[in-house]
Order: C-alpha cells, then sequence, then structure tokens
C-alpha cells in the first residue's frame, strides 16, 4: 500500500477567542506568502534595519538593541534569561501564575541562585513588595511577568525599573501577552530587557520574538561574548565573564548578526520576518493609544455581557488585563463541555485554565484582530446559547444587549 498523502492544509473556520494564538490579521498572512530572499542581500537586511526600527515604536523605547529573536515568545525568554543570568548568579523572581514559575524553571535549569516572590495566583506584587525583595535578597536580575494570561492579571511595572537600578539589577520583564494591546513602556518604566511574541495583541503567528535591550544590559551581555574561533574577526577578543551557554539564544551572537557586523549567526526565518514587520506596521499605523483604547473596549463589553448573563468575572478590576478576561465557571456547569458547544456549534474556541485555576475559570481573549464589537458580541450569544442548553438558567438576550450598551 503506497503511503498516504493525507488531505492538503485546510483549516476549518474558527473565531479564536481564547488567550492565544488568536487569527491573524490577513496583511500579516499576505506579507508571509511572499518569496525568500538571501540573509545578506541589501533589501532583506534593509527590511530587517526597518524591523529593528518599527519595534522600538512598538516597545516605545529608544534601545538601539531591539530586533527579533527567532523561535516562539518562549525563544526570546530563554535567550533573555540564559543571556543575562550567570551559572550561580542570583535571580529575583516573582511568582503569581503559570509564566512565573516558568522563569524560574528556565534559572534552575541555568544553575542560577534562586529567589522569589510568590504570590496566589491572581495577585500582583506592589512596588514596596518589589523592593523589599531586592533589599532583602540583593540579586543580579529581576524578572518578572508583565502580562501573565495564566491569571489575566498585569503586573504595575511603573517604578521598577528605577527600584532595579537603584540596587543595582538587571531588569527583565515578559511582555507576550500585552505587546501591542496595553502599554508597554519600555523606556518610561527603565525595564533592561523586555520580549515580546506576535501571537497575542500583535495580530500576528507564533514563531518569532520581538525583544529590546537597554544599553546597560547589552554591555553586560557583550562581557559575555565569546565568539566562534572560525568567524571571530582580528578585533575580537573574548569577554571577561562567563560565557553564554547556549549557541542559538547567545544574545551577544544575536546582536552581532543584527549589527552592522552581519556576524553570521543563524539563517533569518526570513517569512517571520516579513510577518513580525508587517504586524508592527499595521500595529502604528492605527496608532499605539487608538488599539490600547480598541482593546480596553473590547474587554469591558466584554465584562459587561458576562456580568448580564450572571457569571462573575476573575480576578480585581484595578489589575485585570484589557486583553484576557478570567470567567468562572458556574457551579454545577461541565466547563469542558461548554467548551466543546462553542466550538463545535458555533466555531468559536475560548479558553481552559492551568494550575490551581484549571476546570475553574475560562479564559476568553480580545486580542489583536479578533478585539472588535462583532467578535464579542458572537462570543457572547454563542457562551449564552451553550450554557442555557447545558442548564444554566440566564435571562436570553441580555449579555449581547449590555455589551452593545458599554461599547463606546
Ligand atoms: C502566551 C504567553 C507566552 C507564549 O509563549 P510561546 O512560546 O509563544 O508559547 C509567553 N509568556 C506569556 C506571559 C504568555 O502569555
Amino acid at each position: 500500500m503506497t503511503p498516504s498523502l493525507f488531505r492538503q492544509i485546510d483549516p476549518p473556520r474558527r473565531l479564536l477567542m481564547g488567550p492565544g494564538p488568536i487569527n491573524v490579521h490577513p496583511r500579516v498572512l499576505r506579507a508571509m506568502s511572499a518569496d525568500m530572499l538571501g540573509q545578506f542581500d541589501p533589501e532583506m537586511t534593509g527590511y530587517m534595519n526597518e524591523t529593528m526600527s518599527l519595534y522600538r515604536q512598538v516597545f516605545m523605547t529608544e534601545n538601539r538593541w531591539t530586533f527579533l529573536v527567532d523561535g516562539t515568545a518562549r525563544a526570546g525568554i530563554e535567550a533573555a534569561m540564559v543571556s543575562l543570568v550567570e551559572p550561580g548568579s542570583r535571580v529575583l523572581i516573582v511568582r503569581a501564575g503559570r509564566f512565573g514559575l516558568l522563569l524560574s524553571e528556565i534559572a534552575e535549569r541555568l544553575g542560577a541562585d534562586i529567589r522569589t516572590l510568590d504570590l496566589l495566583w491572581g495577585e500582583v506584587a506592589t512596588p514596596d513588595q518589589i523592593e523589599e525583595a531586592l533589599k532583602e535578597h540583593r540579586p543580579q536580575v529581576f524578572a518578572c511577568i508583565h502580562g501573565d494570561t495564566s491569571t489575566t492579571m498585569a503586573q504595575p511595572l511603573e517604578g521598577i525599573g528605577a527600584l532595579c537600578r537603584k540596587y543595582d539589577v538587571l531588569s527583565y520583564v515578559d511582555a507576550t501577552a500585552t505587546l501591542g494591546g496595553v502599554p508597554v513602556c519600555v523606556d518610561q518604566w527603565e525595564i533592561d530587557v523586555v520580549s515580546g511574541g506576535l501571537q497575542k495583541c500583535m495580530g500576528g503567528p507564533p514563531g518569532s520574538a520581538p525583544i529590546t535591550i537597554s544599553n546597560r544590559a547589552a554591555e553586560f551581555i557583550m562581557s559575555r561574548r565569546h565568539v566562534e574561533a572560525g568567524i571571530r574577526g582580528a578585533d575580537q577578543t573574548d569577554g571577561q565573564r562567563s560565557r553564554i551557554p547556549s549557541n542559538y539564544f547567545d544574545l551577544a551572537m544575536i546582536m552581532d548578526y543584527w549589527s552592522e557586523k552581519r556576524l553570521n549567526h543563524h539563517t533569518e526565518a526570513t517569512t517571520m520576518l516579513y510577518g513580525a514587520r508587517e504586524a508592527a506596521r499595521v500595529v502604528l499605523e492605527e496608532g499605539l493609544e487608538a488599539r490600547f483604547a480598541r482593546h480596553r473596549n473590547a474587554s469591558g463589553a466584554l465584562i459587561a455581557g458576562l456580568r448580564g448573563m450572571g457569571l462573575s468575572i476573575f480576578g480585581d478590576d484595578a489589575h485585570r488585563m484589557a486583553n484576557v478576561t478570567g470567567v468562572w465557571i458556574p457551579d454545577g456547569v461541565n466547563g469542558e463541555a461548554i467548551r466543546s458547544v462553542m466550538r463545535d456549534d458555533f466555531g468559536i474556541e475560548i479558553g481552559t485554565a492551568f494550575g490551581p485555576l484549571a476546570g475553574r475559570i475560562w479564559r476568553i481573549g480580545t486580542m489583536g484582530y479578533n478585539a472588535c464589537k462583532p467578535n464579542v458580541l458572537t462570543t457572547l450569544g454563542a457562551l449564552e446559547a451553550a450554557l442555557v442548553s447545558e442548564g444554566f438558567a440566564c435571562s436570553r438576550g441580555v449579555a449581547v444587549d449590555a455589551a452593545r450598551e458599554a461599547w463606546r
């Protein structure tokens, strides 16, 4: 028997209203269908420089070192951690959800001396708590998550970079979930390294991790540079610090690659670069402020609708992310059955949850291209119908009316 060729890929139409990935902006998909260029073709290096400039605007920073790490958002996280954290050095990590745990897991693999500020899932740290922990532990690196999709909460970061500088600590923030939908003010917050992804509010596919690095962090990372013997230039000597224990995620080498030197490292993921560049163009064309307002509006309308239906929202209003909303699954309702009805009858995906929140909340995303009125109303209508069919008592039509009312 000849092996099957299977079917051509032709995914069913889905409205992705979960915590990511989301439906990709058509302009991004179109950009990604363009043909390859050689990686040192001036047209390609021009695109690379333009991408750096576009992401400086998205990150609201002047940082020279603003570029892409090839891989999903986790590649940006891992590149930041492996480049900032030396073996045996002390790292302070805020852990208030799944992604904070990921940071400490990565730091553990790096042989770091890990100190944690542990909070309940859904809580955020106050500046005082962070300062106390910096004073107590005296770390070399501070790391936290901005918006953690596992809890739907956003850690306030105003003043946190300055606190880290006061104690001579390098700071890292994972802003994957918030970048392009909620303000990520890298320079204003004085955070040294911030990384993101495309598949949340940036409206792109997973597979590229924009990152930005302050001069002082770049200097530190460059001091860990040990160039491959075969490509070392005559003027290059190795740095004074321990070598970064990863080749692919060595930010010193990746900076050399994105610099005018264009020292060969990996082959830039051409198609992902086209996508990341177009995603940033779409974001900036809309305007950051308008985009933030659209995300606030979409989640505000969603919340009004959910509450109108008699459901309770997870977490406190003050720290909620404006792009993913957690909602308590009502007693007696099977959360997975509702998700199946949403998917099979309406073609809509909403998210489940992890860890202590597994089976207790759904997570509904209003991100990027999907953060619009028709999608919010359609999702609420479908959720209401699914809940009614599973025996949950709510008065019909109230949710959609409340959301339409709330939409300004
Ligand atoms: C979604 C998300 C990621 C995703 O990482 P991937 O490698 O792209 O799956 C990382 N960090 C946070 C905070 C997220 O919300």
